[in-house]
């Protein structure tokens, strides 16, 4: 390893800016945390011992604490997410429990959530802006929920259970992982593998460690990953088999070593207890605490609301599937079982819409979508966005990076844009995140405010030698809600850091503005805008796009019903259910099923023990917030679609109020507020159920 001393100056210890990506190299790690992490603790010493109640006394350091935080560990996420390196995992992996512990002394501090309670209920108060006042609302709030305002055995007991649970939901999802890998099907024949499609033989002959499978030839292995095993439902003429995957994978950490069974109860045990010390009855009423729905009455009627119209249409595609498979001639017509779904699903919609991804891309080369989505923009919001390569350092040749200009012609914000897949390096999927955030407490010398920088990261694939990159229409619409996420945290308005852009917008309430953006693709004159084939320069054909737009109700009852089904079992669960009654988890799935399944539901689904989302990740009572976002994004749409699509004058009246209210408050008022302030009043279903085509 290189001295540090030798090294370029560390990029991570410039006081702010954008960071320089060019110079940085993993060597930098270490030193650059270590040297931030001591200045941070000693400012932390000094803001506990005379930290005054104002504004500036106390809001403004944790502010700029956080913020230098988030500036020097956010570089090096950011890398270890679009630069992976076994040095930069190794760096990363050596400072990480340190700045854990700091960010946990910095969110559970005592004295300063002191400071802030006296600042609440102090002279000054009433001086604060709203905004600001949110801001201190929601530290504490986060304090609290963290624990903070515990004493003595209450504060124990507290951190007893929260180790304790995040060992059970480690234990949970190795379950899931090892009882997932535990199973395989191997197949030798061509006649096992009848239907199947050529990039899931390939995918089964690499997954066959045998080094003389061929896609061709086999032999071929199927397994419970999602890229093998839905394929594989979806295409398998073999019936037989497809009843084995599937109660192979509902099966999933239900017995023998892997058995989830217990570790639900007693995190559902765990969790409700950690509740009542925070002093809320259920677990739901915590997760609900810093989100936008108001209390669980409000998502059950929600929810109940979109089954009873979800439902009868979930009815009628179950009875075209069936239909359909009678027409074929299938013997099980009437007798589908759950492994027959996704079969004939897929028999159905090959059948009505005969088109697939491939032939779509020609259509949609990278720069004219962008140019497409830089217009919309312009049109709805007045922005102009320009290229400025070379402006900054990037981390890679393929990063682009441009500016945004007001309607007056000020620059107000920039993004990088990293579109392209590299396997070796890059983690996969799409995403925004913040490289730096509008604020006035870290604008540098002479300057009113930091503007804010944008990421957004991509995994197109890349472009062929002489050709543009090409998209398919489903990563088209990816792009369009990343760069909605985006505009939240660019357009912002706010000054104060900690309620900028997307802070402490509530977490039901963030794809807000990401969903909203995907609308637009499914707007005919946009979308033509964006296409030009990539030979004849022709746009989009007229039938493809009246397809794109029948494909997206395809099914929608069945896929809402779905999602419902999920939400309805996790609030019940997390909220109603007693875990140390007679009931058991899978009765209550068992219960929930009454109202959610159109068909008949296979015995012996164990699903729940396999249910990551809820018992191993951060979703727990908050499954819901699917829909609920979807149902904010669908009806600010409306306003939109209200006053008439086509109608420029209006639509950029309405984008221009959007910008100021949606994207412009951001976490300066709670959600439902500033919902209301653009829609002026509060959200209805009507307009994700007409987008659903399910009224
Ligand atoms: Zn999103």
């Amino acid at each position: 390893m290189t001295d540090a001393a030798t090294l370029p100056e560390n990029p991570l210890l410039a006081p702010t800016g954008i960071p320089s990506f060019a110079s940085f190299r993993p060597e930098h790690v270490v030193p650059g945390v270590e040297a931030m992490l001591e200045d941070l603790g000693t400012t932390l010493d000094r803001i506990e011992a005379d930290a005054a109640p104002t504004w500036e006394g106390v809001v403004v350091p944790i502010e700029r604490m956080g913020d230098r935080l988030s500036f020097v560990w956010g570089q090096i996420g950011h890398l270890m997410s679009v630069q992976n390196t076994p040095e930069l995992r190794k760096a990363h992996e050596e400072v990480q429990p340190k700045v854990i512990e700091l960010s946990m002394r910095l969110g559970q501090s005592r004295v300063l959530h002191d400071r802030l309670e006296e600042l609440q209920q102090g002279d000054v108060w009433s001086d604060l802006d709203e905004g600001q006042q949110r801001a201190v609302e929601c530290l504490l709030r986060d304090a609290r929920l963290s624990g903070v305002a515990l004493d003595g055995e209450a504060k124990e007991r507290f951190n007893q259970l929260q180790m304790e649970l995040a060992e059970i939901s480690t234990r949970f999802n190795n379950n899931i992982l090892d009882s997932t890998k535990a199973f395989q099907l191997d197949l030798t024949e061509k006649a096992e593998v009848d239907g199947l499609p050529a990039s899931l033989l390939a995918l089964a002959a690499q997954a066959a460690e045998d080094e003389n499978a061929s896609a061709e030839e086999g032999p071929w292995r199927i397994t419970m990953e999602m890229p093998s095993f839905r394929p594989f439902m979806q295409h398998s003429r073999r019936r037989d088999l497809r009843e084995k995957v599937f109660k192979a994978f509902f099966a999933r950490a239900s017995e023998g070593d892997f058995d989830n069974s217990e570790i639900i109860r007693e995190l559902l045990r765990k969790k409700r207890e950690t509740a009542k010390i925070l002093g809320y009855q259920t677990w739901a009423e915590v997760s609900l605490a810093s989100k936008m729905a108001p209390n669980v009455e409000a998502v059950d009627k929600l929810m109940e609301e979109l089954r009873v119209v979800s439902r009868p249409a979930a009815i009628k595609d179950l009875e075209d599937l069936a239909a359909f498979a009678r027409a074929a001639g299938a013997p099980e017509a009437d007798e589908l079982e759950q492994w027959d779904m996704l079969f004939w699903a897929e028999r159905v919609r090959e059948d009505r819409f005969d088109f697939t991804n491939e032939d779509l891309r020609p259509y949609f080369p990278l720069p004219k979508v962008l140019e497409g989505l830089f217009s919309l923009s312009n049109r709805l919001f007045g922005i102009q966005v320009r290229a400025a390569q070379g402006e900054v350092e990037t981390w890679h040749s393929d990063v682009a990076y441009h500016v945004i200009q007001n309607e007056a012609g000020e620059r107000i914000a920039s993004f990088f844009l990293d579109p392209y897949s590299r396997p070796a390096d890059k983690r996969p999927g799409a995403w925004m995140n913040d490289c730096l955030g509008r604020s006035k407490w870290a604008a540098a010398e002479g300057e009113a405010v930091r503007l804010p920088v944008a990421y957004l990261i991509c995994n197109f694939t890349p472009p062929i030698e002489g050709e543009p990159a090409l998209l398919t229409f489903e990563e088209v619409t990816t792009l369009f809600h990343e760069f909605g996420h985006g505009l939240q945290h660019m357009l912002t308005q706010i000054d104060e850091g900690l309620v900028s852009g997307i802070e402490n917008v509530d977490w039901d309430a963030v794809e807000l503005a990401s969903q909203f953006m995907e609308n637009w693709c499914y707007h005919e004159p946009t979308l033509m805008g964006m296409t030009a084939h990539k030979t004849t320069g022709e746009p989009l054909p007229k039938e493809l796009f009246e397809k794109i737009l029948a494909a997206r109700t395809f099914r929608e009852g069945s896929g809402m019903l779905r999602q419902l089904h999920f939400g309805m079992i996790d609030l019940e669960l997390y909220h109603r259910y007693d875990p140390d009654g007679e009931e058991t988890p899978e009765d209550v799935k068992r219960r929930i099923e009454e109202r959610t399944f159109v068909s008949k539901p296979y015995e012996g689904d164990r699903f729940l023990c396999a249910f990551g989302h809820i018992f191993g990740g951060g979703y727990s009572a908050g499954y819901y917030s699917y829909k609920w976002a979807e149902v904010l994004s669908a009806d600010a749409f409306a306003a939109f679609e209200e006053a008439g699509l086509d109608n420029e004058a209006e639509v950029a009246k309405i984008g221009r109020h959007y910008a100021n209210t949606i994207l412009g408050l951001g976490g300066s008022r709670p959600p439902m507020e500033v919902f209301k302030a653009f829609r002026g009043r509060e959200p209805s279903t009507e307009a994700l159920l007409r987008h659903s085509g399910l009224v």
